[in-house]
């Protein structure tokens, strides 16, 4: 048995078999294996590589009679190697004598032969490099048995091991088979992390190596509560856990006896619970739990969702299908987010994945101030929208009042546009802001005049404020939502909203942290946009608590001068009132 640490994103608790996901072009870690098991590990290598054989003389099949057998002969070379037993006898013996996996001796053997290739004085055996590369993904593929395809043949149920998703692959995780998500990589934030917690399954992100010390088919429990990964565990654990997973069970049927209540405190303050989606489709999830509406739907999205950039009529025909599922709540559309963790491989002529620096680079309202026609398309879709339910725009990562300025006059040409050419719209949609970048909250005054709402997204304020990669897990713990800067931003956005009689809520996923529902409440945020699996949580503590004792609770915070000490005050508050949120769970340290 062997314990592991992360960073817990999403909770519950998860028993099943691991499924390790390729992690095509990162370094194999070095796995260690037993004496007694190094003879399955040569089993392993000799099965993978009689699979590669098969599969490589299909393909040169499959080439003799589409492109010729001349072309087809350049797979001798891989098939000669393949049964060189001198190269594959040297892989063997470094799995029986270093004892190591077959991964890590397939992928030093291979490395090396590919770096003395490249240094040849020979042209042609420098070609080949090439080639030792893609027969060393072939076997690693059939090791490791984890190419994308057969995580979708899938039969049963399983835990995703991976060194990293992107957002758009842990969005298309099918949450019937997939029962948890643990990676090496990633924030409390990253985007990856905020979709694990839409999906509803048990996630940790950041635990380094986990993918190095799990094999697939290998038993492991994800403790998404505490951020914990047990690898092979034995009987007690295992006792242990189901004991806590049926109290989580229990919890949850708690949680639905909400279900059509209001969120309401003990003082009979109303308070309004929004969710946020990045498809059409987990509008269902919200509503069933009660959401009042959207209060961010990241259209970005359709885009990472898409091998082609999503035309005007398709993202028409998405925003109606929200408007539609939403049955007259209300629809708030954030404006393309696209650049930093979430850039799309294949829409090359944007190049974002290129930036040295892409957190504080051509991300957001900045990559579409500077693609106009992208972001007019846009507009045009929502506008269009905008005439069939309560729609709402908002844009991202504003800055600076310019830039909040030339997007106000984006939306007023596009709305010409339309008018020019007889098509609906609604000229009156509301229009707002995220509060996601500091100097905005720090001028949120001069902001409120000039948007209908605020909405504050702590994941990037966060980031900005204390300086920190929201999705490095190496300073994973210097990321806080209670640092009592990152606090005193979102009192004073909450204040100037007042002062200025316009609407705030906050979607980062803050909001979706318990433990810092009665700040939040105190410092006079009455509007949460939470990811929807999390509602029913914050809706209890909302109904558990004064509007009094919340204040009194966002005083103590202001004494506070580090975030180790909100932070356990905060725990011990929540925890009074809901003692099933353990620790470790929230964003901060
Ligand atoms: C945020 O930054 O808090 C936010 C809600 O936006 P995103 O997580 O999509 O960057
Ligand atoms: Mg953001």
């Amino acid at each position: 048995m062997q314990i592991k640490r992360g960073i817990p994103v999403s909770p519950g608790v998860a028993i099943f078999t691991a499924f390790v996901m390729d992690a095509e072009d990162q370094p194999v870690p070095r796995r260690p294996v037993a004496m007694a098991k190094t003879g399955e590990e040569v089993d392993r290598l000799e099965k993978a590589v009689a699979a590669s054989i098969v599969e490589i003389e299909g393909l040169t099949e499959q080439t003799a009679s589409s492109l010729g057998e001349d072309l087809s002969k350049i797979f001798s070379f891989h098939i000669g190697m393949l049964n060189d037993p001198q190269l594959i006898g040297q892989i063997k013996t470094m799995v029986r004598t270093q004892r190591v996996s077959a991964e890590y001796s397939v992928y030093t053997v291979l490395r090396k032969l590919a770096s003395t290739f490249a240094a040849h004085d020979s042209q042609l055996v420098r070609k080949t490099v090439t080639d030792v590369k893609d027969l060393e993904r072939r076997i690693l593929k059939h090791l490791i048995g984890s190419s994308r395809e057969d995580l979708k043949n899938l039969k049963g149920s399983a835990i995703v091991v991976a060194h990293d998703l992107t957002p758009s692959q842990t969005a298309m995780l099918d949450k019937r088979k997939i029962k948890a998500l643990v990676t090496d990589a990633g924030g409390r934030t990253s985007h990856t992390a905020i979709l694990a917690h839409a999906l509803g399954i048990p996630s940790i992100v950041g635990l380094e190596d986990v993918t190095s010390e799990v094999s697939t088919g290998d038993t492991i429990v994800v403790d998404g509560n505490r951020g914990i990964v047990v690898i092979d565990p034995d009987a007690a654990k295992l006792m242990e856990y189901r004991q806590e997973a049926r109290q989580m069970a229990k919890h949850a049927t708690m949680l639905r006896e909400l279900k059509d209540k209001p969120a309401v405190t003990k003082d009979g303050t109303e308070i309004t619970l929004y969710g946020n989606i990045e498809f059409p489709d987990e509008i269902h999830l919200a509503l069933s739990n009660d959401a009042a509406g959207i209060g961010l739907y990241r259209t970005e999205f359709l885009y990472l969702a898409s091998d082609v950039i999503p035309s005007e009529e398709s993202q028409y025909e998405s925003y109606v299908t929200a408007i539609q599922n939403l049955e007259g709540r209300p629809l708030t559309i954030r404006t393309l987010d696209l650049g930093a963790d979430k850039v799309v491989e294949d829409l090359t002529p944007m190049s974002l994945w290129q930036e040295r620096n892409p957190f504080l680079g051509c991300r957001s309202i900045r990559l579409c101030l500077q693609n106009l026609p992208l972001f007019k398309t846009q507009i045009r879709a929502i506008l269009r929208a905008s005439v069939e339910g309560p729609v709402k725009i908002m844009f991202p990562l504003i800055s600076n009042i310019m830039e909040l300025r030339q997007a106000k006059m984006i939306l007023s040409d596009v709305k010409e546009d339309l008018e020019d050419q007889g098509i609906p719209y609604r000229d009156d949609i509301p229009v707002g802001m995220m509060i996601e970048v500091p100097s905005a909250a720090l001028q949120a005054l001069t902001f409120a005049h000039e948007v209908d709402f605020f909405s504050i997204g702590t994941n990037d304020l966060i980031q900005y404020t204390v300086a920190v990669d929201r999705s490095n897990e190496r300073i994973a713990n210097l990321y806080s939502a209670a640092h009592p800067a990152v606090i005193t931003l979102i009192k004073e956005v909450i204040r100037a909203s007042q002062r200025a009689k316009i609407d705030v809520s906050l979607c980062g996923e803050m909001a979706s942290d318990p433990e810092f529902t009665m700040l939040l409440l105190g410092l006079g945020l009455r509007t949460f946009s939470i990811t929807p699996p999390a509602i029913p949580e914050i809706k209890q503590i909302i109904r558990s608590v004064s509007i009094e004792q919340c204040r009194r609770v966002a005083r103590k915070v202001s004494g506070f001068d580090s975030n180790r000490e909100v932070l356990n005050y905060l725990k011990g508050e929540a925890g009074k009132i809901m003692p099933e949120v353990v620790g470790g769970r929230s964003i901060g340290y």
